[in-house]
């Protein structure tokens, strides 16, 4: 036992403008960090695993609208949903991934029943939905999932292509949720759900579901990023972070921060990522201007934070 629990949380990072975030905007926002904490937590205090403590935080996550995941999922240019998800076991490095999913109301727990039910890996579109189905997960219709505010981006984001241009606001482009979590045995996991970005092509698969570029756990450290996911693919974000504690020695801090700010920083890869490893440290570096973001260790006070 190594008597320490440690839980980190992200809901996305991007251009947060304090402008657009309304009193009630930010205080919802905490609560629902808050309330991923807690059912996290509650797990880890009770002796419970990592892998379950981040499947119940990234479900949290994806019930609250305000994040791009599950319920208020980004559209694609084609008007639909597809999510991504992924969640890894660090101490035997089993990993389930879900990619192009509609339908079950917790994307996460659609990874989990690849990972837990399949032989496979990573599983795409109605055959992903087809193992949530037979692990007996809730589904839930297109009204469930539907948010005003990610539908208006989705058309602004359309209106100003048609014109030749990009969003600024990467905050409205995308956004992802995700955990990492050292339980009390020292094992750790990783688990990270996202919408993708507005607009995206449909069949267009972001870093979330790739194990090492958008999630990773294993015996050093648990990753779960948010950003430009084609940099983080190319770079192996969080892949890099692992290896450069095993073969370096580095800290997970340094490691962290070397990747978010010295790799995808310089190479258009906005956005940051939670870390713990298996002393229960934890990082949330971004390089954007701000990241939902929370952590929690064992016998202390949660901390939740934006900018
Ligand atoms: N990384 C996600 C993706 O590219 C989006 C995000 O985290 O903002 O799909």
């Amino acid at each position: 036992m190594s008597q320490t629990f440690a839980l980190a949380i992200h809901g996305g990072a991007g251009t947060i403008r304090r402008s657009d975030l309304t009193p009630e905007i930010e205080q919802a926002t905490h609560a629902g960090l808050l309330r991923a904490l807690e059912a996290g937590s509650a797990i880890l205090r009770d002796g419970g695993s990592a892998l379950d403590a981040v499947t119940a935080a990234v479900c949290a996550l994806e019930d609250e609208p305000l994040f791009n995941a599950g319920r208020g999922a980004v559209f694609t240019s084609a008007g639909r949903q597809e999510m991504d998800a992924a969640v890894m076991n660090g101490a035997d490095r089993r990993a389930g991934a879900v990619a192009g999913l509609f339908g079950p109301r917790n994307p996460i727990r659609a990874a989990r029943a690849v990972m837990e039910g399949s032989p496979h890996v990573m599983m795409i579109g109605e055959a992903a939905a087809r193992i949530a189905q037979e692990a007996g997960l809730p589904f839930e219709e297109a009204s469930y999932f539907f948010t005003q505010k990610r539908w208006d981006a989705l058309q602004e984001t359309l209106a100003l292509r048609a014109r030749g241009e990009t969003s600024s606001d990467a905050a409205v482009r995308h956004g992802t949720v995700g955990a990492v979590a050292c339980d009390l045995n020292g094992n750790l996991a990783a688990a990270t759900s996202t919408g993708g970005m507005t607009g995206k092509a449909p069949g267009r698969v972001g870093d979330t579901p790739v194990i090492g570029a958008g999630t990773l756990a294993d015996d050093i450290c648990a990753v779960s990023g948010t950003g430009h996911g084609e940099v983080f693919i190319r770079y192996g974000a969080a892949a890099e972070i692992a290896a450069r504690m095993r073969h370096l020695g580095e800290s997970l801090d340094a490691a962290a921060d070397h990747v978010v700010h010295r790799v995808l920083a310089p190479n258009d890869g906005s956005g940051g990522l939670v870390a713990v490893d298996r002393h229960g440290n934890v990082a949330l570096p971004f390089n954007s201007e701000g990241m939902y973001r929370g952590y929690v260790r064992s016998g202390k006070a949660p901390v939740t934070a934006i900018y």
